[in-house]
Formats: C-alpha cells, sequence, structure tokens
C-alpha cells in the first residue's frame, strides 16, 4: 500500500510540473501576435517591445525556478529526505509537538534559503532591468527576517494547536480542528490590515483635497464610509500599480496604492474605488471566506480518515506514523483536488471581477473604468494576449480585452 501511495505522490508531482509548464508554453506561444484593434493604442511600438522582453524574460525566469524547485521536491521525496529530517528533529526532542515545529521549521527555512538567490534575481535583476523595482536591500532583509518572524509564530502557533487538538480529542480531530482554524481564518480576515499590513508597509487616511472632494462625493452616493479608505506606500518596494479590498464588518478597508493615485487622474481614481465597492456592496470577501471555511471542513474530514494509517508515513520511509509526516504525504495527494478548486475558485473570481466592473459601469462611469485597466496594464506591462487555456486554468481577474468588451455594453446604455 505505502508503495502505491509513493508513486502516486510522484506522479502528482510530475503531472502538475508538466500541466504548468504546458500551460506557460502555450502563453508563450501566442506571444509576437499583433494586438487585438479593440486593444491597440494602449502601448505603443517601444512599450508593446518592452513589454514582450518583460514576459519573454519572466518566463525563462519561471522555467528555470519552477524546474529547480520540482526537481529539490522529487528529490526529497525519491531519496527519503522527509524520513531524514523527522529523525534529526526526532534525535532533538521526543515531545511530539516540538519535533513537528522543529521538522517544518527546518523543512520551511532550507527551503526559503534556496528560494533566495530566484527572489535576488527577479528583484534586483528583472524588476529593476524594467524600473519597476525600488526595493532596496535593507528593505529586502527586513522583509525576509519579518516573514520567517511572522511563519514562526503564526504558522508554529497553528501547527502546535492543531497537533494538540489532534491528541486530545483523536475521533472528532477535525471538528476541533475545524472550528479553531475558523475562528483563527475570521480573525485574520478582519485583523490583516491592522495588523500584519503595517509591518511591511505604511497606511494613512487619504489627503483633504480635489481627490478626497470627489471620493467623498461617490461614496456618500452608494453608502460607503470615507474612513475606510486608505493609501498605502506600495512606491516602497514597486512602481507597479494596484487597489485592492479586505476585511468585513467594521473591519472592512479599501486600500489605494500611491502609485495608482500618481499616475491617474480624479475620474480614473474614483473608478477604480467604485470597482472597489463594488466588491464590497456584492461580498466577495464574505463569500470568500465562507467557501474557504467550508473547503477547510473538507479538507480536515478526508485527512482525519487518512492520518491515523501509516501508509502514509510508511510512503515517505519513515516506520512510525508521526503526524507531521502525515501532513507532508497528504499536502501532495490532496494537490489535485486543490487543483481542481482552484480552478473553480478562478472562474468565481473572474464572475465577481466582471460583478464589480458592473457596479463601477453602472454608478460611475465605464469609461473611466476603462480608461483606468488600461493604464493600470500599460504600466504594470500586463500581457494582453494571454492563451485562453492559461486564462481558464491560472487568471483570477479577466484579462484586458474581455472586461473592456463588457464595460463597452454599458457605454451603449448611456
Ligand atoms: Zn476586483
Amino acid at each position: 500500500m505505502y508503495n502505491t501511495i509513493f508513486w502516486i505522490i510522484i506522479a502528482i508531482l510530475v503531472i502538475d510540473f508538466l500541466i504548468e509548464n504546458f500551460l506557460d508554453y502555450l502563453n508563450v506561444k501566442k506571444m509576437g501576435s499583433r494586438l487585438p484593434k479593440a486593444l491597440e493604442g494602449i502601448y505603443d511600438q517601444e512599450e508593446y517591445a518592452k513589454q514582450q522582453a518583460y514576459q519573454r524574460e519572466n518566463h525563462r525566469f519561471g522555467i528555470f525556478s519552477g524546474t529547480f524547485s520540482f526537481l529539490i521536491t522529487l528529490a526529497m521525496f525519491v531519496l527519503f529526505g522527509f524520513a531524514f529530517v523527522d529523525s534529526v528533529a526526532w534525535s532533538v526532542t521526543s515531545h511530539a509537538i516540538l519535533a513537528a515545529l522543529l521538522f517544518f521549521g527546518i523543512i520551511m527555512f532550507a527551503s526559503d534559503i534556496l528560494g533566495i538567490p530566484f527572489s535576488l534575481y527577479d528583484t534586483f535583476v528583472i524588476e529593476e532591468k524594467f524600473g519597476f523595482n525600488k526595493t532596496t536591500p535593507k528593505i529586502f532583509v527586513a522583509d525576509l527576517l519579518k516573514g520567517w518572524l511572522l511563519a514562526a509564530i503564526i504558522g508554529g502557533g497553528l501547527l502546535a494547536l492543531i497537533i494538540f487538538i489532534y491528541q486530545k480529542t483523536q475521533n472528532l480531530f477535525w471538528v476541533y480542528a475545524w472550528i479553531a482554524i475558523s475562528v483563527f481564518s475570521i480573525f485574520m480576515a478582519m485583523f490583516y490590515s491592522s495588523l500584519i499590513v503595517p509591518l511591511f508597509n505604511k497606511q494613512t487616511p487619504l489627503e483633504e483635497g480635489e481627490l478626497r472632494d470627489a471620493i467623498r462625493n461617490f461614496a456618500e452616493k452608494v453608502g460607503f464610509r470615507l474612513d475606510n479608505i486608505f493609501v498605502i506606500n506600495g512606491s516602497k518596494r514597486s512602481t507597479k500599480a494596484n487597489a485592492y479590498f479586505t476585511g468585513f464588518g467594521a473591519k472592512k478597508r479599501i486600500v489605494l496604492y500611491d502609485t495608482l493615485i500618481e499616475e491617474m487622474n480624479t475620474d480614473e481614481i474614483v473608478a477604480v474605488l467604485a470597482h472597489e465597492i463594488g466588491h464590497y456592496k456584492k461580498k466577495h470577501v464574505l463569500q470568500g471566506l465562507l467557501i474557504s471555511l467550508v473547503q477547510t471542513g473538507i479538507l480536515l474530514f478526508i485527512f482525519s480518515l487518512l492520518i491515523s494509517s501509516s501508509s502514509l508515513s510508511r510512503a515517505l520511509g519513515v516506520e512510525t506514523p508521526n503526524f507531521h509526516i502525515g501532513m507532508v504525504a497528504f499536502g501532495i495527494l490532496y494537490a489535485p483536488v486543490s487543483f481542481v478548486l482552484g480552478i473553480f475558485m478562478n472562474m468565481l473570481s473572474r464572475k465577481n471581477e466582471y460583478q464589480a466592473d458592473a457596479f463601477a459601469a453602472k454608478h460611475y462611469k465605464p469609461g473611466a473604468l476603462a480608461s483606468a485597466l488600461k493604464k493600470l496594464s500599460q504600466k504594470n506591462l500586463s500581457n494582453l494576449t494571454p492563451h485562453p487555456l492559461y486564462v481558464f486554468f491560472n487568471y483570477s481577474h479577466p484579462p484586458l480585452l474581455e472586461r473592456l468588451t463588457h464595460l463597452k455594453n454599458f457605454e451603449q446604455q448611456d
């Protein structure tokens, strides 16, 4: 049995790698094609060449880093690296929770260290070359250290709690673990902006002035409170622009990047804001949270059925089964399920984007949003002609052309 599980794990890793690379290949093959009529004028010739070069460079880098991490992961399974780290952990402590913390601590830390050269190259070579990078080496190191600290506290804390629950409740483990994770998820969804984001960025209320007045007018009209709107200093790391809606209830907020405000006119900014308010009005954050809670419940239930079996641990070369080794094996076995769920989540997300666009078009101006989206794509050197299959699997937002076509419907109604 454990032999079969071993080969299933290897097959999943290989198939996943092949699918990703195939989709990537399709995307690149579509490059160089002329921009569709509706998209002409977004890039001039020179910018388009720059965008294509940027995409090509990212593609090459993606193949290199993806293959590297695939080979390392494969080696960890084939050469029983997890069993080795497991034995190291147990040689230090005989306490199950401490051993699990040590086990994942070593794996995560090692994987992060291996990832540093890639992340350095991405930030200081590729992003730098195309004029996006604003990250200094000091910010880079500080981000890394803060990330580790957060992972240790939050990740380590959750892991310890789950194993503790497992030890105490055996049969109904998944129910209690589900409750614990749900409470934590709801807490994080509410307080992410006020607890985690400030560790990395500054968020300030909108400054007085023409923009604030325009936003106030619109926000009042659709019933959104102005003090829930913040500006974040995204320019600390990159010139790329963005905006997002987060949290719910009293903790909801819309965050606009300072880079977005710099590059767009008032009309366009209000249109982007209207889109984000659309997400709020249609309760998209709440919907996403509820779906993820249901998914977590299903995952924990299946996990609880398998974790007591010794086959999971033995597939990874560990004779005496334990919780954290079971987690690693299950993590891979569950990947196909989460792959399929991911497709549905992306479909839902794209549908939500259309809804938010429609809200902005109906309550503000379709033309202003269209112009804002074009500007965003242009400034971020986005791929305007992704392969439909790549979009189907990977895109959480519809491609620009489809969003513009959708917005056109509202213009004609005016
Ligand atoms: Zn959106």
